[in-house]
């Protein structure tokens, strides 16, 4: 026995569910940190409820027939390819310009007051489930395709209701196509639909709270000036022990207080973070650098023997030697010096090895600043009395 449903009450349910998708998509996109896509989103959703709304009270001989049929069309040809144009917005990608968009809506308008096939029902209906499915197939495409640039996984359930909703309205096609419109399904159909558009305010809610989460995330991580992780982000991204064949190193700027003292503090700032680019510039994707405060950067190696990181620390010596800043005061050049430890094998902590970076970095400084002097071992516990550079900064 199929379980049928009562038509009015679920397309009652539907336009009222679609009502409050667009309330709540427009509350989202007041308070999110990136609402790009959410407002059209919101307007898409009311067109819909409306459109519905039109098409029911139709149905009920309340409107005079051209009135309702041309104008549910329309309402619905506005409002899907709106959809599409705003989940490709919420996804990253370029906007569709505006006359792209109204060209779909407008000309099948024109066209229905030429031909009125509008007051065909089939006609109509096939029209109105093209346009959402193809729409609902390229937001669900737009949405899947972007969720490398972007892994937050909301994207998989919205592309997934998107898809669904897209799949709903094509079979239905089909029974239209073949003049079998008036099927039992056509209920099941629009209570699926609900479903799908409710499950898809959702997702794009949560779509919202993950981007605010992960950009607050960010911004604890980050240290303001120069872009670069912060202190509280190196604690996070350094093992507890190094693994062999890697390395960590401390670089410190030279005689940087001579820089603010002679062009002031905020030229000493574009130097600062003209010196953190560069040496990010030098690094792999995978290698972690962090200001662990003043004028001091902490870098991590996970993967490099000692003959590599000694390369790469000569590389980023180098490098801030032949940069050149554009600041307020004028051109501006720094050197830096690097203290390296190279673990060679497992053993030894984190702080230890960094340790033993600050005493060589305390070196390289009394041998004249802008070098390397690397170490590949940890220094003995007595030497702990050694002045500790990392505390000047
Ligand atoms: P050395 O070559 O021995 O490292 O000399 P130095 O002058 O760089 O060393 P010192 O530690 O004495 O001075 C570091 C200076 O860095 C002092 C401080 O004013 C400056 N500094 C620390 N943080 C900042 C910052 O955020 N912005 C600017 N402009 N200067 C900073
Ligand atoms: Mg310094
Ligand atoms: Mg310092």
């Amino acid at each position: 026995m199929v379980f049928s449903i009562h038509l009015p009450t679920v397309l009652l349910v539907y336009k009222t569910a679609l009502a409050a998708g667009a309330v709540g998509i427009y509350h989202v996109s007041r308070h999110s940190c990136r609402p790009r896509g959410l407002k059209p989103l919101a307007l898409a959703y009311l067109l819909l409820a409306l459109g519905a709304e039109l098409a029911a009270r139709g149905e009920y001989l309340a409107l005079p027939l051209w009135l309702w049929t041309h104008g549910s069309l329309l309402l619905g040809t506005v409002a899907y390819p709106l959809f599409w144009a705003s989940m490709r917005a919420l996804s990253g990608r370029r906007a569709i310009p505006v006359k792209t968009l109204a060209a779909i809506p407008a000309g099948l308008f024109a066209l229905g007051l030429l031909t009125q096939f509008p007051l065909n029902n089939l006609h109509r209906a096939g029209v109105f489930h093209a346009t959402a499915t193809v729409a609902l197939l390229l937001s669900s495409w737009d949405i899947w395709r972007d969720r490398r640039a972007e892994p937050l996984p909301s994207r998989v359930p919205l592309a997934a209701f998107l898809l669904l909703s897209a799949c709903i309205y094509a079979l239905r096609l089909g029974f239209i196509v073949n003049e079998n419109a008036a099927s039992a399904g056509f209920a099941w159909a629009f209570y699926i639909q609900m479903f799908c558009h409710f499950g898809i305010a959702l997702m794009v809610a949560a779509l919202s709270s993950e981007r605010a989460s992960e950009r607050l995330e960010q911004l604890a991580h980050t240290d303001l000036l120069t872009g670069v992780g912060n202190r509280r982000w190196l604690a996070s991204r350094l093992p507890a022990h190094l693994p062999p064949d890697s390395a960590v190193m401390l670089i410190d700027l030279d005689h940087f207080k001579r820089t603010n003292d002679t062009y002031g503090h905020a030229a000493g700032d574009q130097v600062l973070a003209a010196c953190a680019q560069c040496l990010r510039s030098q690094l792999r994707e995978s290698d972690v650098l962090g200001r662990m405060g003043g004028e001091e950067f902490v870098v991590y190696l996970p993967d490099a023997t000692a003959e590599a990181a000694r390369v790469t620390a000569q590389r980023l010596c180098d490098a801030a030697a032949r940069l050149e800043v554009a600041t307020d005061a004028g051109l501006l050049r720094a050197t830096v010096s690097i203290g390296l430890a190279c673990a060679r094998k497992a053993g030894g902590s984190s702080e230890q090895w960094q340790q033993a970076a600050d005493q060589a970095l305390y070196q390289a400084k009394r041998e004249g600043r802008n070098r390397v002097v690397a170490v590949d071992h940890l220094p003995p516990p007595s030497s702990t009395a050694i002045p500790h550079r990392a505390s000047e900064g």
